[in-house]
């Protein structure tokens, strides 16, 4: 048997599509202030808080000589770009069969995600799937004191399924959530963002990840 102790999910560009609808707000924002996001910077902001990555395209803004907003008033440009769009995000190809799998298999899940209890409710509403992980870690837990890359989220996540992290397969799609699960022990398996080559892959990533360009592919039995 090919089986871990638990499987670690994040959750967006994992097993929800929801990163073409952060990329898009992200962008319309920071373009909002006179900046044109980059391609390797909306990878950058993946994975992370939104809070976090606030921060980070405030600071690239000033960067740029631009005026800085405030966090608030790009919240503002961000927020109801990223509300309208992110109920439409459909399942990635496979995740429903992984979660599936897991169940068959009796492998303990839970959700390590750096989104907040209230962005959940709007990405999930549409997926009752979801609902049979066993539990979940969220960027506003109030027990997490460090986001991802941190290696906090997935510690907590192993300790309150009460199994050892060197014993999880973590499942991410960002550079930050796999440093963030590589840091806390697990093993990393990768969904590899749309048109990443191989050298920027490698040095992305933590190296000993496995890469997947399809969750179809997890050898889990
Ligand atoms: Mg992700």
């Amino acid at each position: 048997m090919n089986a871990p102790a638990a499987c670690l999910f994040d959750l967006d560009g994992l097993l929800l599509d929801t990163e073409p609808c952060h990329a898009r707000a992200w962008r319309e924002a920071a373009r909002n202030f006179g900046l044109e996001l980059t391609e390797r910077q909306l990878l950058a902001l993946r994975g992370r808080r939104r809070l976090d990555n606030v921060e980070q395209v405030c600071r690239w803004i000033e960067a740029s000589g631009r005026n800085v907003p405030d966090g608030q008033t790009l919240m503002a440009v961000q927020q109801p770009i990223a509300r309208r769009l992110l109920p439409e995000a459909l399942a990635m190809p496979g995740a429903p069969q992984l979660l599936e799998r897991c169940h068959e298999l009796a492998v303990a899940t839970a959700l390590v995600t750096s989104s907040s209890r209230e962005s959940l409710a709007i990405k999930t509403a549409g997926h009752p799937w979801l609902e049979q992980i066993d539990l979940r870690v969220l960027g506003d837990d109030p027990q997490l004191e460090a986001g991802k890359p941190a290696p906090d989220p997935f510690l907590l996540a192993a300790q309150r399924l009460g199994v050892n992290p060197g014993d999880c397969w973590a499942f991410e799609d960002s550079p930050a959530g796999a440093l963030s699960a590589e840091a806390a022990g697990c093993r990393v398996h990768v969904l590899l963002p749309p048109g990443l080559g191989v050298e920027e892959r490698d040095r992305l990533y933590p190296g000993d990840c496995s890469f997947l360009d399809s969750l179809h592919e997890v050898p889990l039995s």
